[in-house]
């Protein structure tokens, strides 16, 4: 990987964190769903009854915004399994990752970020890299429909996506 991909995927993958964090706090009691990185910027699932107006995704993005250049609120934290349960109790998909993670090893690697907990098995990045991820590098671009089948039930999420901005080249590992 090249110094100029590797930094872009450490900002995509921290970019989803922050999109998690923003989200959860625009829009407390949601339900919380996978987030990650795609070929040329980042995503999260988000349960909400209705997709996202404009309105609330800029708010997001200033949300966003402010998490960042608020980069020192960041820390990384390794949990055993019975207090990431705990933790993630009120949070279907992430305590069903949490068993997943649990299943091969003897601890659950987190990441809190102004208080927001969230799950992050990304061995690429240190939450402290978040200081140099610039707030002005993203836009939030559109919203689709994810189907998450748990236990025979099927669980719609709003999937919200990000791009870096200036576009980067499109990389190969990210789907
Ligand atoms: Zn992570
Ligand atoms: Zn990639």
């Amino acid at each position: 990987m090249t110094p100029t991909s590797l930094a872009q995927h450490k900002a995509k993958h921290l970019l989803s964190h922050v999109l998690v964090a923003a989200g959860a706090r625009r829009w407390p009691e949601v339900v919380l769903g996978e987030s990650g990185e795609t070929p040329t910027g980042f995503y999260a699932d988000f349960g909400l009854a209705r997709p996202p107006s404009d309105e609330e995704l800029a708010a997001v993005t200033d949300e966003m915004a402010r998490l960042l250049a608020n980069g020192q609120c960041v820390r990384s934290l390794t949990l055993a399994p019975p207090a990431a349960r705990t933790l993630f109790a009120r949070q279907p998909w992430k305590a069903q990752q949490v068993e997943v993670l649990a299943e091969c090893q003897e601890s659950v690697n987190c990441f809190e970020m102004d208080g927001f907990y969230d799950l992050c098995d990304c061995i690429l990045t240190q939450p402290r890299e978040l200081l140099a991820v610039h707030p002005e590098t993203f836009t939030l671009t559109h919203v689709s429909l994810v189907a998450w089948v748990h236990r025979g039930k099927e669980h719609w999420f709003h999937r919200v996506f990000g791009e870096l901005f200036p576009a980067p080249v499109p990389c190969g590992c990210c789907r």
